[in-house]
């Protein structure tokens, strides 16, 4: 529908040839009916004078070179063809259009002189004609010029059924340049500016084609860059279309036949395979998108997390095949990126429970007893001491047992149920902390805050109140929220941080680096501290993922003014090399995993936490 609306635009200028062409066509149907009346006069008049008849013959010579001045003249192509497809008779600017002198000309037939692709549409229509099933016909085709170009033109043909010698006449209309624009049209709705690449629209369009068939090895894959706005941050927007445009083409190169790589948005693309060894393809993807690319002479390291789903006979829609590549990306991810997953069954089975505990977690708002806070220590980097906790909820479901809280926040953000569920943990997290503040008063307590709570508009308000219950410093207290909370403008994040900071309370930029803001935009805004997203940090064994990122990072939060805390250290190297450079907190399983106090109990830390950092690593 959308082609079919282009379409129409590009044939926006298709009344002005056709005027034009009946215009011309009843000049020559005219002249000739002239011709032919002058004739008759010329006859009867024969008889009677001869002066007159010279007179006549005078008038006929006359009338039949207005004739041809009409013809040769014409700014449309025109041509006399026989009933078998010969060409009788050719205008200048016919010949001009397809570059042949006329001699050349008369004697082809339409056949020789069509493009291939339209020869066997050409014939029919003009069979058609001929056989008097039609007395004219008009349709689009492409001619073949003597250089081997191909001339797209709006043709008009039309029988003339002289008793003794029936002809055609045919109009030719030189629209190549229309089409171009047409094609330019098409090209530029159904494709992508940066890498020219299919847009979102022509992969479904095209994904649906492909599953209606039934094709063989059909399969679907999202492929998401890793990281992909750190580069456009540090190196800057240009470098980041660069980057596009090289995974792009790489993933070109590895397209087959009947094969499609799409830009969906961002840093996202789509491929449909069409290939039965799925596994061999997408590793090679994977390996293609991670060799390192040279942008603007540095040599830029970028991996990729893929989604795959594999069509088969329970698949009706595109939707369905695309949703479970979806899942199967989110697995990617959370699996630390940098990885591929192929959709199955079971991956269906934990959606569709997903989707259970999205719907219990309304009803369990009204049960507060069935959530718990963990707490997980923030320790220095430079001793391992503990100087303060993020609060994680836990949901003790009544069947499910113990659920984590990235399986139920989503639902509880998106119905709304988050406001209630935050306020909650809000105010447990800040009684156990006056409760540990009786040893170490330094503690501080970093609590989680969802977009919702922010638009809600209430939550300085909430958090002060909570802050005056519990007695504690409103400076030992940070609220986490995401950067794209932050940046997203119509959360009005600004305004109620600044009332939340006047009031002594700290921000910190959770999941720093896998948002879409940029951190000089961020520091607009009142802010004390970046949580650098774990997986810069872990998910690859005992280095740092991506130290160069860090690094970055590190680099342009010390130019802000900003503390950096890592989260998601692992190993006793990550925790050094973070230290080494520059990271003043750290948090993570090597140090210690949340804890859930026993009601009222004091928080039981690892020994080596209540020591301090361990002696061996000491040196
Ligand atoms: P987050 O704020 O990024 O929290 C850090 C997550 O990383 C926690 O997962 C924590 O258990 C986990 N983690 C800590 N150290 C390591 C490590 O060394 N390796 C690995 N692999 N993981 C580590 P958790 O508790 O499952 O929380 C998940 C997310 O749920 C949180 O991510 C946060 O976005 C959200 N969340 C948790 N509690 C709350 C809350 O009270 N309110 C809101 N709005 N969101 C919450
Ligand atoms: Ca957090
Ligand atoms: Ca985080």
């Amino acid at each position: 529908m959308f082609l079919g609306g282009l379409l129409a635009v590009a044939d926006g200028s298709w009344p002005l040839w056709a005027t034009i062409s009946i215009a011309v066509l009843a000049v020559l149907v005219i002249a000739g009916v002239l011709v032919r009346l002058l004739g008759a006069t010329v006859r009867s008049l024969s008889l009677r004078n001869e002066s007159e008849r010279v007179k006549s013959e005078v008038a006929l010579a006359r009338a039949e070179a207005r004739f041809r001045t009409v013809f040769e003249g014409a700014p449309l192509g025109i041509v006399v063809v026989d009933v078998d497809g010969t060409l009788r008779e050719t205008n200048a600017a016919f010949d001009v259009m397809l570059g042949y002198e006329r001699r050349e000309l008369v004697g082809k037939t339409m056949k020789d002189l069509s493009d291939e692709s339209d020869r066997e549409r050409t014939l029919e229509a003009f069979g058609a004609l001929v056989r008097g099933e039609v007395s004219s016909y008009e349709h689009e085709m492409r001619y073949k010029r003597k250089n081997g170009s191909t001339l797209w033109a709006d043709v008009s043909v039309t029988y003339v059924p002289e008793d003794d010698e029936p002809f055609a006449i045919a109009v030719i209309d030189d629209v190549s340049d229309r089409i171009v624009i047409r094609d330019r049209l098409i090209h530029e709705a159904t494709h992508d500016a940066l890498t020219s690449l299919p847009n979102r629209g022509l992969f479904s369009a095209q994904l649906g084609d492909a599953l209606r068939s039934r094709l063989p090895g059909l399969a679907v894959a999202f492929v998401d860059l890793d990281h992909f706005k750190v580069v456009n941050d540090s190196l800057g927007h240009l470098a980041g279309d660069a980057l596009l445009r090289a995974v792009a083409q790489r993933l070109r190169s590895i397209m087959r036949p009947g094969e499609m790589v799409a830009r969906l948005g961002g840093d996202e693309f789509g491929v449909i395979f069409l290939d039965e060894d799925i596994e061999a393809r997408v590793e090679w993807l994977h390996a293609t998108v991670a060799e390192p690319a040279n942008i603007e002479g540095r040599r830029l390291y970028t991996t990729a997390s893929v989604g795959v789903a594999v069509a088969h006979a329970r698949y009706e829609r595109a939707e369905d095949l695309l949703r479970d590549a979806d899942i199967a990306l989110y697995r990617s991810k959370a699996d630390g990126r940098a990885t591929y997953t192929i959709f199955n069954e079971v991956m269906h089975e934990s959606a569709v429970r997903r989707l259970q505990i999205s719907s219990d977690v309304r009803d369990a708002i009204n049960e507060p007893d069935q959530f718990r806070v963990a707490f997980q220590p923030l320790v220095r980097l430079t001793d391992w001491k503990t100087v303060g906790y993020e609060a994680l909820v836990r949901w003790q479901h009544p069947r499910e047992g113990m659920i984590q809280p990235d399986l139920f926040i989503p639902a509880a953000e998106e119905t709304g149920v988050i406001v209630r569920l935050g306020r909650e943990v809000l105010i447990r997290s800040l009684e156990r902390l006056a409760q540990e503040q009786r040893d170490d008063p330094t503690l501080t307590m970093h609590v989680n805050v969802s977009v919702q709570e922010i638009m809600h508009g209430d939550l300085p308000e909430h958090v002060f109140a909570a802050i005056k219950a519990t007695g504690v410093r409103p400076e030992t207290v940070t609220l986490e929220i995401t950067e794209n909370a932050i940046i997203d403008t119509s959360t009005g994040a600004g305004a109620v941080l600044e009332r939340l900071r006047a009031g002594g309370v700290k921000i910190c930029v959770d999941d720093f680096g896998i948002g879409y803001s940029s951190l000089r935009y961020l520091s607009l805004f009142p802010i004390n501290s970046l949580k650098i997203d774990r997986s810069f940090v872990s998910g690859t064994g005992s280095g740092i993922a991506s130290e160069p990122i860090c690094r970055m990072l590190l680099d342009l939060a010390r130019s802000l003014d900003l503390t950096v805390v890592a989260e998601g250290i692992e190993t006793t190297e990550q925790a050094e090399r973070l230290c080494g450079l520059g990271a003043t907190t750290g948090q993570g399983y090597i140090f210690s995993r949340p804890i859930i106090p026993e009601r009222g109990g004091p928080l039981i830390l690892p020994p080596n936490l209540l020591a301090g950092r361990p002696m061996q690593i000491s040196a």
